[in-house]
């Protein structure tokens, strides 16, 4: 099956500082792709590259086998940090006004209400919205244009458990209507529950990529982190009780 997504040898410096080094990876059609890494490893630039509002130093990017050029890009939807939201207005207003923004038509508001699960909810202000809601009003934006491709940063960051379960359930169910979704992650264990593919990421360089059964079990990868203790507690991180597990074990699968 064609990539959706093919990122060839791409290399980005901030000045002097190199965010990444030579990654490439595809993502395959109708994946749930998890980008891993601790902070600061990539991630968030990796994604501004794939949408488009970063320009790689060098390297390609292919989009459904052609040079990923604005226009085409314009099928990707994203959700990159939660957007500013009026909390005096309904959430089906915030929509409109999102839509007016986007340059997207009103006429896909309805269903994108709908596949978030707050077509109930879509008249009552953004204010009495919970969080996971309020995160879901924001993939409901990411929807608006009825992309292929979805992109989201972070998606469960500073959610509480309800909101992350909601969200996490909320991209396998897109997912398994169609969508690609590219997110990045700084969890283990959301990657394992949530995504099919997995890119590790390590100040800037690709680790490893490819289906997270096969990857996160990988012979390879749990001596890469064995032998960096650091990789394996910042890969941990966020992950309750890691210190204990991290002296118990010193493979990335049994941090469990
Ligand atoms: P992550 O999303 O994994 O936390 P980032 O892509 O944000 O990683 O950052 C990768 C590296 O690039 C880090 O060293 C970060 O400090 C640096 N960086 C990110 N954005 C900028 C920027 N606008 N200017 C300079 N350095 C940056």
């Amino acid at each position: 099956m064609q990539p959706v997504l093919s990122l060839n040898g791409i290399t980005k410096f901030y000045g002097k500082i190199q965010a990444l080094n030579n990654v490439s990876f595809d993502v395959p059609e109708g994946s749930v792709f998890g980008i891993l890494g601790p902070n600061g490893s990539g991630k968030t630039t990796m994604l501004g590259i794939v949408m488009d509002v970063l320009k790689p130093t060098s390297g390609s990017f292919e989009f459904f086998g052609k040079p990923a050029t604005s226009i085409l890009r314009k099928d990707i939807g994203t959700l990159l940090e939660t957007p500013n939201f009026y909390h005096y207005l309904s959430g089906e207003r915030n929509l409109a006004i999102a839509a007016e923004i986007k340059g997207k038509g009103r006429e896909n508001i309805p269903a994108a209400l709908e596949k978030v699960n707050l077509t109930e909810r879509r008249t009552s202000k953004f204010s009495t919205y919970s969080l996971g809601m309020k995160q879901r009003l924001a993939i409901a934006s990411a929807l608006l244009g009825n992309p292929t491709v979805l992109v989201f940063d972070e998606p469960t960051n500073g959610l509480d458990p309800v909101g992350i379960a909601e969200i996490r359930e909320l991209i396998k169910r897109l997912a398994g209507e169609g969508k690609t979704i590219i997110m990045a992650s700084h969890m283990l264990d959301e990657v394992e529950k949530v995504c099919t593919h997995v890119a590790i990421m390590k100040r800037g360089k690709l680790l490893a990529s490819g289906p997270v059964d096969e990857i996160l079990v990988n012979e390879d990868i749990v001596e890469i982190s064995a032998n960096n203790l650091s990789q394996l507690e910042l890969v941990a991180s966020g992950l309750p009780g890691y210190t204990t597990i991290k002296k118990q074990s010193n493979c990335i699968h049994a941090l469990y």
